[in-house]
């Protein structure tokens, strides 16, 4: 593993965090408010769009074959890290369009399903989401209700699913449902215009406002046979595999969070002065600072270490799972020990803290609760087989 950046990462690093200074603090003091509604969502989607597709920053994992980048996943990683240093909502949607809806299309779609959809997401032309969890089937994913019923020329989808980032504004999601001729989960590619398929419950989240969470319904939904990803049965490879590379973007969105709020804190305790000296110039101010220092640089490197062994084509489940806790759960620390540092004013939205504190939360829960990591994490060492 490579310690250092390369020339290009570094280059990848500056521009995305520029972009992220320049374009989202306008944004966050319009979108990132609580209970926005559609057209809001939609509103927001159709502003920042053209700017990542002009920046560069759209479906940036997608090979050149299918008109992007191809970047290495510590590259898309280090964007990551960029945006959430700013803004929670912005780098969410960048996870969407570059991990969730992409990872199961590159490792398991056909052809034609690669030419259709991630070009298509290159461009910008199509936003994709991913549908696995249900009001009964969270964490225990597997014990999913949706059932897809075999017809002649495809399937019948039914069922609903739960929590879904980017639902009302997917033209296309992975759903999965239990296939009536295995009873096992089987990945499908969902066109969400067509018929038998609508949005239900808009969820009011504790933070991350600018980001739309929905419940997606489907009735009766027909999904032609070309719309298959992967095998029949074999669904729930196709969703942990995406969870693995999902999994780093959270840990990279954590770790965003936090550096965000530990780089705002520090200039504030600079300049805030108490008994005649500036308050950073206390002990027990600057010492947890050096320790939060410390962790940051650990989940940065977890994170890199589990990049470098996907770009590298090695299994990385473990690496990922262990960056995910380490990273989330130091943030939700790191954030909230910051608005300490920074008193009454650390407490107001005058700071990034709150939003910082807010949205860091839901590291810990999404893409598998870090029980669920750590479960992983038994897994791979031998420790047990079983949840
Ligand atoms: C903002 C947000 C966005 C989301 N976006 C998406 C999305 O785009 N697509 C999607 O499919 N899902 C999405 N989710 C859903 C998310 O992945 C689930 O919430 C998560 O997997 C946990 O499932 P659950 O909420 O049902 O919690 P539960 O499964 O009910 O778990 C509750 C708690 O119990 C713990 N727990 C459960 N079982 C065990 C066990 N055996 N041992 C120890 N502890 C256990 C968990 O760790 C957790 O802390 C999103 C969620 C949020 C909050």
């Amino acid at each position: 593993m490579n310690f250092y950046l390369t020339d290009e990462q570094k280059m990848i690093k500056e521009s995305a965090r520029e972009f992220a200074n320049k374009e989202f603090p306008p944004l966050i003091k319009i979108y990132e408010k609580p209970e926005l509604t559609r057209e809001k969502y939609k509103q927001l989607l159709d502003i920042v769009l053209p700017k990542l597709r002009k920046a560069g920053f759209l479906g940036v994992t997608v090979p050149e074959k299918y008109g992007d980048a191809g970047m290495d996943t510590i590259s898309a990683l280090i964007i990551m890290e960029e945006f959430a240093k700013v803004w929670g909502s912005g780098s969410l949607m960048f996870a969407v369009l570059n991990s969730l809806s992409v990872t199961p299309l590159l490792a398991f779609g056909t052809e034609a399903q690669k030419e259709k959809y991630l070009r298509a997401v290159a461009s910008g032309e199509k936003l994709g989401a991913y549908c696995l969890t249900e009001p009964n089937a969270g964490s225990d994913a597997g014990n999913m209700s949706t059932i897809a019923t075999k017809i002649d020329d495809g399937w019948t989808l039914n069922g609903s699913k739960m929590f879904i980032t980017h639902a009302s504004l997917a033209d296309f999601i992975i759903v999965f449902a239990k296939d009536s001729e295995t009873n096992k989960p089987t990945a499908f590619i969902v066109d969400t215009a067509t018929k038998g398929f609508s949005i239900g419950k808009m969820e009011h989240k504790a933070g991350l406002w600018a980001s739309p969470t929905a419940e997606i319904i489907l009735e009766d939904y027909f999904v032609p046979k070309e719309n298959l990803l992967g095998e029949k049965g074999k669904g729930m490879r196709v969703a942990l595999t995406t969870l693995d590379t999902g999994r780093l973007y959270i840990a990279a969105q954590a770790l965003g969070l936090s550096q965000g709020a530990w780089d705002w804190t520090v200039k504030y305790c600079k300049q805030r002065k108490q008994f005649g000296k500036a308050i950073i110039e206390n002990q027990g101010i600057y010492f947890p600072l050096v320790d939060f220092s410390i962790y940051l640089d650990a989940a940065r490197l977890l994170i890199r270490q589990a990049a470098s062994l996907k770009d590298a084509g090695e299994k990385f489940t473990k690496e990922a799972s262990m960056a995910k806790v380490f990273s989330t759960e130091n943030s939700v620390k790191i954030t909230s020990d910051c608005m300490l540092f920074c008193g009454g004013i650390g407490y107001t939205e005058e700071s990034p803290l709150p939003m910082f504190c807010r949205d860091t939360m839901a590291t810990r829960i999404y893409e598998g609760a870090n029980n669920i990591q750590r479960y992983v994490v038994a897994r791979e060492e031998n420790l047990t087989d079983k949840i």
